[in-house]
């Protein structure tokens, strides 16, 4: 079953396009994760602890991050991203789910093919689940011309940072919960939105992520400054998305093992 794998990795290794990023963060990974593992029909349950362990899929949901340098995957270092450029249309915005862009990563592509290996082994698991993850981090399918937001630097108090930082890192960590506490926070209050996050089509996502992400970019134009100000602004939305990975990475896995 590696071979398929190899396979693939060597498929995409052409395709490869250089753009560092570091996706959610460990927190947000670890959210995602423990939200999907929750809503994990029986029969997932099961197999996914056979592969990772018992709620193994959280502990290992940084770990495609933690790869990224090492040789095993060369290649996989653009497969945590798919940038957009501004003021696209939504048929375009939507072709690049199945027309793969040539330029500004590969996670959709990546995804998409690790999904549909026949025979997924622990490796090819724990790729899925912190790349389903990815899809819905706003800085993720950011701007190509800025590295997804990694050129915009910012202030976040009194620290000098980048956007796509903010977005992996500084917004979940300002609210100070564990990823456990974060996770249970987030079940709870969007219990109401769960049907409808997993009736949506992928296409539909994506749009409300491309739409959510150039929200970003006019409200960076306009920002006074004030990080608190920034908190009020995007918390909220930021948390909704988290909620939506894990609804989804579930039921993705769901379908996997049905
Ligand atoms: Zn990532």
């Amino acid at each position: 079953m590696k071979r398929y794998l190899y396979l693939f990795l060597l498929i995409i290794g052409f395709c490869a396009y250089s753009v560092p990023a570091l996706s959610w963060g460990q927190k947000g990974h670890r959210i995602i994760a423990k939200i999907a593992y929750d809503n994990l029909h029986r029969k997932a349950r099961k197999q996914v602890d056979r592969l990772l362990g018992k709620q193994g899929m959280i502990y290992w949901a940084n770990w495609a991050d933690e790869i990224k340098s090492d040789t095993i995957y060369p290649t996989s270092y653009d497969w945590h991203f798919q940038d957009f450029e501004g003021g696209m249309s939504d048929s375009a915005v939507v072709a690049a789910l199945t027309d793969y862009p040539k330029e500004g990563g590969n996670l959709f592509r990546a995804l998409d093919s690790l999904t549909a290996l026949k025979e997924k082994d622990v490796h090819t698991l724990r790729f899925i689940v912190h790349l389903a993850g990815d899809r819905y981090c706003p800085m993720h399918t950011a701007h190509l011309s800025d590295r997804g937001g990694n050129d915009v630097k910012m202030r976040w108090f009194r620290e000098d940072t980048r956007l796509h930082t903010v977005w992996d890192t500084h917004l979940i960590e300002s609210q100070g919960y564990s990823f456990s506490e974060y996770a249970r926070k987030l079940e709870t209050e969007y219990a109401a939105e769960k049907k409808g996050i997993e009736q949506m089509s992928e296409a539909e996502l994506l749009l409300h992520n491309y739409h959510f992400t150039e929200d970003i970019y006019t409200y960076q134009a306009t920002w006074d400054g004030n990080t608190y100000h920034y908190i009020y602004r995007w918390r909220q939305p930021m948390e909704l998305q988290l909620y939506v990975a894990g609804i989804r990475l579930a039921k993705l896995l769901n379908e996997i093992y049905k």
